[in-house]
């Protein structure tokens, strides 16, 4: 096992002048030296008042520069950093902190209220609110230096809970050993230097926000820019003025971005690349920026490995529409049966990957790391296939496959045909309980503007596109598609709604 080592304070080291961290809306910018010191600050007060290595820190906050230096502030003391996702309800919230009963909640306003209560409830020695926080990182009431802890790679550096997708929230344990190479896989695969500057829009409490570009491209040495605004003016307005390189949105950010008018006349000079991830990417968004002349990918993540796993150069994702590309370094995959057996090219099954990017526990739930980590593969739950030249594609999530009339449908294939359609502006396909097929398969639509509800002319439109057990029986439309706090569409939440609407 090796030490783990701070790399905050090195790259302070190396480039001290370099601008590290912008917050758009406070006005906020800090350079690496100090970012570090801020770090060290906060990691200095908080083992001052009792916080110990292992120990768990929660915090809830909107995304914030905060994140990043209670991140590292951690780090440097041996704490266990557990950012909070603050859209959950109150009870979703104490479930979480009773499960990994932090020994000190740190909160940013809006949420100082709301944790107060939190703590009445769960019971936290230490609250520390926004105003002493603000005072602690930018003065040295903590005494300014956290004194020397013994860290190795295993040693847990964040929990972070997963968004309850398929079921209640799970605390994902990420190791030194994992953050450092998720980042240094992505670092060498995507090429990032200290020229790179990313915005976060993904929520930090994710491992979209806190892992996928943004702890990359600080170990590059390059500027992470925080911004709430995420209204296609906000957008454009960070990455044009922060002279942004490369982005991560999620893909009902993107529909809201190039549907919009200022996508139409925004040139992005700066970026090179624009990232797709957390889900299922219409191919009209990626030709959207193609035909812009952007370099448009998609990736494919998941929390408990990286997020970051594959790559693919931006030309070759032209030519392999759809296709998240080839493993990245440091990272095997396999594509298998119900038994476990490797599957060849062409065949679709569950991808499972090994590489020392992947998590090293649930919180309190060792039955279910059990299952899900097996002879040191994770088992993703996703369904891939790779093509005869060695590229992957992503085809669902396998609890989300239908099976109508004994036939197996991937719901992502159907999405894909029906996203073409001008009249259709969102859709989710998804299997509805059935007495004659079992599942029967349902598109649930979001129509364009101004387009009318006809499901006999969509099925006519499938034809031809798609074997006729794919098409959908029934159509429902809707005003809009339920999300979850991530921003992707949830299915277990539509599938609920329209079994609850027939019984
Ligand atoms: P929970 O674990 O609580 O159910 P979640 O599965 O959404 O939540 P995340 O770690 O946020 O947890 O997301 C990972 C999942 O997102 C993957 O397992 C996969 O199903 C989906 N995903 C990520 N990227 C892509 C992609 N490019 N294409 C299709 N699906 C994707």
């Amino acid at each position: 096992m090796r030490r783990a080592t701070d790399w905050l304070q090195s790259r302070a080291r190396l480039t001290p002048q370099k601008l590290a961290l912008v917050e758009v809306e406070t006005g906020l910018r800090l350079t690496y030296q100090q970012f570090d010191a801020r770090a060290a600050r906060l990691g200095a007060y908080l083992q001052q008042h009792g916080v110990r290595k292992g120990d768990r820190v929660g915090f809830l906050a909107l995304n914030s520069a905060g994140h990043l230096e209670l991140l590292f502030a951690c780090a440097k003391i041996g704490a266990v950093f557990v950012p909070l996702n603050h859209r959950f309800s109150k009870p979703e919230l104490a479930y979480v902190l009773d499960d990994c009963k932090p020994a000190v909640l740190v909160s940013f306003e809006p949420f100082a209220e709301l944790a107060r209560e939190l703590i009445a409830e769960v019971a936290i020695e230490l609250h520390v609110e926004e105003p002493l926080y603000q005072q602690i990182a930018a003065t040295e009431v903590g005494g300014g230096v956290p004194l020397p802890v013994e860290l190795d790679e295993e040693d847990p550096w964040a929990i972070i809970y997963t968004g309850g997708t398929t079921g209640k929230s799970k605390g994902a344990i990420l190791s030194h050993r994992a953050i450092l190479w998720n980042s240094i896989n992505s670092v060498l695969s995507w090429g990032l230097t200290e020229h790179d500057v990313t915005p976060v829009y993904m929520p930090m409490f994710h491992t979209g926000g806190l892992n996928a570009l943004t702890t990359p491209v600080l170990h590059a040495g390059g500027t992470v820019v925080v911004s709430r605004d995420l209204s296609p003016a906000g957008i454009l307005n960070v990455l044009e003025g922060e002279g942004c390189t490369i982005a991560l949105l999620v893909p009902t950010v993107y529909h809201l971005l190039v549907t919009s008018p200022e996508f139409q006349a925004a040139t992005f000079t700066t970026m090179h690349t624009f990232l797709s991830g957390g889900a299922p990417c219409p191919h009209t968004i990626y030709e959207a920026f193609w035909a812009k002349g952007l370099a448009f990918k998609e990736g494919y993540g998941l929390t408990e490995a990286g997020p970051n796993n594959f790559y693919i150069h931006p030309d070759r994702a032209k030519q392999k529409i759809g296709s998240v590309g080839v493993p990245m370094f440091h990272n095997e995959v396999r594509i298998v049966d119900n038994e476990g057996r490797d599957l060849p090219a062409g065949e679709t099954g569950e991808l499972w990957i090994q590489g020392p990017h992947v998590f090293s526990g649930y919180w309190n739930k060792p039955e279910v790391f059990a299952e899900t980590l097996v002879d040191g593969w994770l088992r993703t739950g996703d369904l891939a296939r790779r093509d005869a030249d060695g590229c992957y594609y992503i085809v669902g999530r396998k609890k989300d496959m239908i099976i109508t009339g004994g036939e197996n449908v991937y719901p992502l294939e159907v999405e894909h045909i029906l996203e073409q359609h001008p009249s259709i502006s969102e859709v989710a396909v998804v299997g509805l309980p059935d007495p004659k097929w079992g599942e029967v398969v349902t598109a649930v639509v979001v129509l364009a503007p101004g387009a009318a509800a006809n499901g006999e002319l969509f099925k006519e439109y499938c034809g031809g596109k798609l074997a006729g057990y794919k098409i959908p029986k029934r159509w429902e439309f809707v005003r809009e598609l339920p999300k979850t706090s991530v921003g992707k569409i949830d299915k277990k939440a539509i599938v609920h709604l329209h079994t609850q609407h027939e019984t």
